[in-house]
């Protein structure tokens, strides 16, 4: 058992308890680590201004030095000392973004500022950079009187946490301090846009829509090939491709555009595997949730609605903690059409299947 060292602060997002949050923002001055809700998921979070406090988030998560971490700031006069440039000067697609989907789960590339250290960027002269609408998250970076660089509070490669518990469960013994302030509301990590190229790039679909930032974009966002999922025909090879949001268990995804064929397979399949006796965790919307238990689910975790994919979004990382926790040897679940949030949904469920999809159009 991990000894817990972390102090656990929890604090109302309504009613702000400063004097409650001020030794966490003392602590962050001082270098010290702190996990902090978003309404994406929560951050491990540093001053981002100091390379010895940002070495320690990637030496806590283990995560590699060439991953980038995105800077957290509360307020557009921010943006100059991270940037190097009053806010005013941004481009004009980020001014238009900024003014749009800020704060929010947008994030977007900027040039850097001399005063972010390298080890924020992974060495780039670019810079990942987020207003979260958190009021916790707000509070915390006014307090600190410096931008926060955080990436997601979780082991590397591991599911992210979108409650303080889950913070706990994986890096409880390792960090300072446990800012609890509910669960995350949006659930998946922020959309990130690199908005110095034109058309703007679409790097991670997340927490805003593609369609919305189009529509304000007035045009359509490049894409890089690497989103294209590849659905696989066949049984999911050993060989994975990728690995990230990853469960313990196993686990199956299902896709058809048609959520119900979708989810007709996904049925089978758990069928199929309790009946060779092996322990089956369906991660099923409220409409199939009965049908997995049904047909041998081992055990069933909420995975939203399927025609309401936001709520899907705030369900899907409690969801594959609780069905790990309930050791089962395989997680199978669906999803269907990729439009709005839809589209985070399905790469995080590829990812967290190791870069396999199943076509679901071949199993009627
Ligand atoms: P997270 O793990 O949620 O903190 O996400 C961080 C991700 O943001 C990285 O894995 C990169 O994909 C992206 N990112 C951060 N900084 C940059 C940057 N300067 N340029 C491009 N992408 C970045
Ligand atoms: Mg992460």
């Amino acid at each position: 058992m991990p000894r817990l060292l972390a102090k656990v602060i929890v604090i109302d997002p309504q009613n702000i308890d400063a004097a409650a949050l001020e030794p966490v923002a003392q602590g962050l001055k001082a270098g010290q680590l702190a996990a902090f809700p978003t309404e994406t998921v929560y951050g491990l979070g540093a001053d981002a201004f100091n390379p010895l406090a940002v070495a320690a988030i990637f030496a806590t998560k283990q995560r590699p030095m060439t991953d980038p971490v995105i800077v957290h700031i509360a307020d557009m006069s921010d943006i100059a000392a991270v940037t190097d440039m009053p806010w005013e000067d941004l481009p004009p697609n980020a001014l238009k973004l900024a003014q749009k989907f800020w704060p929010g789960p947008l994030t977007m590339v900027l040039p850097r500022g001399k005063r972010v250290p390298l080890v924020v960027t992974a060495g780039k002269d670019t810079v990942a950079v987020r207003m979260p609408s958190h009021p916790v998250a707000r509070a915390l970076i006014r307090m600190a009187g410096t931008p926060l660089a955080a990436p997601s509070a979780n082991r590397f490669g591991h599911i992210s946490p979108t409650t303080a518990q889950h913070v706990a469960d994986d890096l409880g013994a390792r960090v300072a301090w446990i800012v609890d302030g509910g669960p995350s509301q949006v659930g998946v990590e922020s959309t990130i846009v690199d908005v110095m190229t034109s058309p703007p790039t679409l790097l991670r679909p997340g927490g805003v829509s593609a369609e919305d930032l189009e529509e304000v974009l007035g045009e359509k966002l490049a894409r890089p090939d690497r989103f294209a999922v590849q659905v696989h025909e066949a049984a999911p090879a050993p060989g994975m491709l990728l690995s990230h949001y990853a469960p313990e268990a196993k686990l199956l995804v299902f896709y058809h555009k048609n959520i119900e064929q979708a989810w007709r397979a996904a049925l089978r399949e758990i069928a199929a595997q309790a009946k060779i006796s092996r322990r089956v965790g369906a991660l099923a919307p409220q409409e199939y949730f009965q049908q997995a238990l049904a047909a041998g689910a081992a055990e069933a975790a909420l995975f939203g609605a399927a025609a309401d994919s936001a709520l899907a979004a705030q369900a899907l990382y409690a969801g594959l903690r609780a069905l790990d926790k309930a050791h089962v040897a395989l997680i199978v679940t669906a999803i269907g059409q990729t439009n709005g949030i839809g589209l985070a949904l399905q790469d995080r469920l590829w990812r967290a299947a190791g870069g396999i999809m199943l076509d679901a159009k071949n199993e009627d």
